[in-house]
């Protein structure tokens, strides 16, 4: 077995493969997707946990069950047949930054997502810490601050209505997202949000917080919603913390060069490697975990599709041994 990837699902998926007697090898390249954050959260039994030190003591546990490790990247990946039937066959060839190839029955992607933020001048300095997703990953700790939600698509009204249940101070600037209909228009008021129909120029990191420069949107200058929102041309704004939602790619070169096409999320919001719930891709004899096949997966869930696919793995494998 080859794993692609060594974070939440890649590791957890190693562990029961290798628990079942199999032989495995993960290829990691080492950026989990939440490393820019210091602490991880919502992790049962590692509350606040860095990112680094979680995936460093999954990988000593998987060690202990003699998974093998390659930090490397997987550059490129061919079929050495194209239907893997035997369990004995060997199905691939995976071609390693590190130089070596390695061959394998099965491929598992949990190679995760790359975040496409906005291409706002400031924005990625401080991504991870104070520009941040996800209001269960960071919201806690950002709780009772000015926040401010950059708009990016229609799902942003979604993401400012989470972050309102933490801080009475969020401000939702437009930027990209389409005008809010009648329904976003109420719940921005309803919930005390503050509306700015302007886009975001730049961002800058200080010690007091994050400087945010707002240029009106052209076509629509005039605030709606909340009058507390109206924008000067190139006012700026002070926030404790910036909202956005990042266009979710799926890390899914190696997927394609093996024959698979990614979809695109219903939501515009992302795109990922189509799987199945056991986690069986279009292409035979490859499986997808984690956030390379589910961009809402966040680490518990993605370990929990690393077990059920290596229990999946492990099951086909003794069946494919029995004549049929
Ligand atoms: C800033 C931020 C903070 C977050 N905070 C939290 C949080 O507090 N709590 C929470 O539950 N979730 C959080 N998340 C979500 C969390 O990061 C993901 O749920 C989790 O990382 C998904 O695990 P994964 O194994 O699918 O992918 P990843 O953890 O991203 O691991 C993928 C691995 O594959 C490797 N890789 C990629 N391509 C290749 C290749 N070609 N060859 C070899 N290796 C490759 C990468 O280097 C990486 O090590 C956060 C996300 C972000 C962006």
């Amino acid at each position: 077995m080859a794993e692609i990837g060594g974070g939440a699902g890649g590791l957890a998926a190693s562990i029961v493969l290798a628990r079942s007697l199999r032989s495995v090898v993960v290829i990691d390249a080492g950026s989990p997707r939440n490393a820019p954050s210091a602490h991880a959260h919502n992790v049962l039994g590692q509350e606040g946990i860095n990112p680094l030190e979680l995936v460093a003591k999954g990988r000593r546990e998987a060690e202990e069950y003699g998974v093998r490790f390659v930090d490397a990247t997987v550059v490129s990946a061919e079929h050495t047949q194209q239907v893997p039937q035997e369990s004995e066959a060997v199905g691939f060839i995976l071609e390693t930054s590190f130089g070596v190839s390695i061959e394998a029955k099965r491929v598992v992607i949990a190679t995760g997502l790359t975040d496409v933020l906005p291409d706002i001048p400031g924005l990625s300095d401080g991504w991870g810490e104070t520009v941040i997703h996800c209001p269960y990953c960071h919201g806690y700790e950002v709780r009772g601050e000015r926040i401010g939600v950059i708009g990016t698509t229609a799902m942003s009204y979604h993401q400012a209505m989470l972050f309102s249940q933490l801080s009475d101070r969020v401000t939702f600037i437009r930027h990209d997202a389409p005008e809010p209909d009648e329904a976003q228009t109420r719940m921005l008021e309803s919930l005390g949000i503050t509306y700015v129909d302007a886009a975001v120029e730049a961002v800058v990191r200080t010690d007091s917080g994050t400087d945010v420069t707002l240029r009106s949107h052209t076509s629509s200058a005039a605030p709606r919603g909340n009058e507390a929102g109206a924008t000067a041309e190139n006012e700026t704004m002070t926030v404790g913390a910036l909202a956005v939602g990042p266009y979710f790619r799926a890390n899914s070169e190696i997927y394609e060069q093996l024959g698979g096409t990614v979809a695109d999320h219903p939501s515009g919001m992302g795109s990922s490697i189509p799987a199945e719930a056991t986690g069986a891709t279009d292409v035979p004899g490859v499986w997808a975990v984690g956030n390379s096949a589910d961009i809402s997966a966040m680490v518990v869930a993605s370990a929990t599709s690393g077990v059920l696919v290596g229990a999946q793995i492990n099951a086909e494998f003794i069946m494919s041994s029995v004549p049929s």
